[in-house]
C-alpha cells in the first residue's frame, strides 16, 4: 500500500528523495487522519517484516490442509474404535446372556439329579424287604444318578467355560473403551487445530481482502485519469481553472488506511509553485494542524480550495487571487513524508472528492 504509494510518486530523483524520507510508521499522513490514522499506520509498517500476505495464505492453507488431513485420520480411528467397542459390549452382552443360559442349564440339571437320587432313595428304603430287587434296584438307581451328575458336571465345566468368556469379554471391552477414549481426545485436538487454522486462514483472507479493497479506492480515481485509449480525451481546461500544481498522482480520495482521505495528493520537489485553482480571496495563510502551513482560497463561485503541506505561503488572508496566481511552495512540513501537495475542494461545507470536479473542468492530475 505504501509502497505503492512511494513508487507512483516518481520521477526517479524523487523517487529516491521519497524513499530515503519514508521512515517506517509513516506515510502521507494528512491532518484531517490524525490521531487514528497514526494508529492505523504502525501496526501497517510492523507487517512490513513479515512475508507477504500471499506467501502467508499460501502457507496457511497448507497447515490447514496438514491438520484436514489429520482430523480425518482421527475421525476414521474415532469410527473404527467406537465399532471396535459397539462390537465388543456386544460380545459381552451375549457372552452374559450365554452365562445365563449355561447357569440355568446346570440349575436344571441339578434339579434332576437332586430328583432322581431322591428317587433313587425313596426306592432304596421301600424295598427295604426285598432283598434282591433293593440292590438292583440300588445298583440301577446309583448308575442313573451318576450318569446324570456327570451330565451336571459337564454342564458345570460349560458354565464355567462361559463365565471365562464374558470375563474375556469384559476385559476387551474396557481396552475397547479405552482406546476409543483416545481416539476421541486425539479427534477433539484435531478438530481444534483444525478450527483454529483456518480461522488463521480467514483472517489473512479477510485481510487480503480489506488491502485489495483499499487498493482499488486508492487506484480508482487513478485509473479514471489514465483511462483506456479508446476513452474520449478530456475537455479542455475551463476557463478561469488552473490545475493546482504540477507532479504526480500519488493518492485519491477515498478510503486509506482505514479512514478516509479527505483531498488528492500531488507529488513533486520541495519549492514546486502552487497556483490557485481559481479566483478568489485568501481565507487562511500559515500554520494549520497536520498540515505544517497551508493556505485556503474562498472562491466566487463558492467553493473554496486548500492547498496543505506546503513549504512558504506567498498570500496573505484578505488577499485576491487571480487563477492561475502562485499563491505557494510545495513542502514536506505536518504530517507529511515526502514533498507534495494535498489539495481539497470544499462545495457548501462537505469536502469532495477532487478528481471528477478537475476532470469535469478539464484537468487531469
Ligand atoms: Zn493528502
Amino acid at each position: 500500500m505504501r509502497a505503492r504509494h512511494v513508487r507512483r510518486a516518481a520521477p526517479i530523483a524523487l523517487l529516491a528523495s521519497l524513499t530515503l524520507i519514508s521512515t517506517p510508521g509513516v506515510s502521507f499522513a494528512e491532518p484531517a487522519e490524525t490521531a487514528t490514522q497514526q494508529i492505523q499506520l504502525n501496526p501497517a509498517a510492523a507487517q512490513q517484516d513479515e512475508k507477504p500476505l500471499g506467501e502467508q495464505i499460501a502457507s496457511a492453507e497448507k497447515a490447514l490442509e496438514k491438520v484436514k488431513k489429520q482430523a480425518a485420520d482421527a475421525k476414521k480411528r474415532l469410527d473404527n474404535t467406537t465399532s471396535q467397542h459397539d462390537k465388543a459390549k456386544k460380545a459381552t452382552e451375549d457372552a452374559r446372556g450365554s452365562l445365563v443360559k449355561a447357569r440355568a442349564t446346570v440349575a436344571k440339571a441339578e434339579a434332576q439329579l437332586r430328583k432322581a437320587q431322591q428317587r433313587v432313595d425313596e426306592q432304596s428304603s421301600g424295598f427295604s424287604f426285598a432283598g434282591v430287587v433293593n440292590s438292583l434296584m440300588g445298583f440301577l438307581g446309583s448308575d442313573v444318578t451318576d450318569s446324570m451328575s456327570q451330565d451336571v458336571d459337564a454342564k458345570r465345566d460349560a458354565a464355567d467355560d462361559a463365565g471365562k468368556r464374558v470375563e474375556k469379554a469384559e476385559r476387551e471391552q474396557t481396552k475397547a473403551e479405552r482406546a476409543k477414549l483416545n481416539a476421541e481426545k486425539a479427534h477433539k485436538q484435531a478438530a481444534a487445530k483444525q478450527d483454529e487454522k483456518q480461522s488463521e486462514l480467514d483472517k489473512l483472507h479477510e485481510r487480503k481482502k480489506a488491502e485489495e479493497a483499499e487498493k482499488q479506492a486508492a487506484e480508482a480515481p487513478a485509473d479514471g485519469g489514465a483511462a483506456a485509449p479508446a476513452a474520449p480525451p478530456p475537455p479542455p481546461p475551463a476557463p478561469g481553472v488552473v490545475k493546482p500544481a504540477e507532479g504526480t498522482f500519488t493518492s485519491g480520495y477515498g478510503a486509506r488506511w482505514g479512514t478516509t482521505h479527505y483531498g488528492v495528493d500531488i507529488a513533486n520537489a520541495i519549492g514546486t509553485p502552487i497556483h490557485s485553482l481559481m479566483s478568489g480571496t485568501v481565507i487562511s495563510s500559515g500554520p494549520a494542524s497536520g498540515f505544517g502551513l497551508w493556505v485556503r482560497v474562498q472562491h466566487d463561485n463558492g467553493l473554496i480550495t486548500v492547498y496543505g503541506h506546503i513549504n512558504e505561503s506567498l498570500v496573505s488572508v484578505g488577499q485576491r487571487v487571480e487563477a492561475g496566481q502562485q499563491i505557494a511552495t510545495m513542502g514536506n512540513r505536518g504530517q507529511s513524508t515526502g514533498p507534495h501537495l494535498h489539495f481539497e475542494i470544499i462545495e457548501n461545507g462537505v469536502k469532495i472528492d477532487p478528481l471528477p470536479w478537475l476532470q469535469a473542468n478539464g484537468i487531469t492530475l
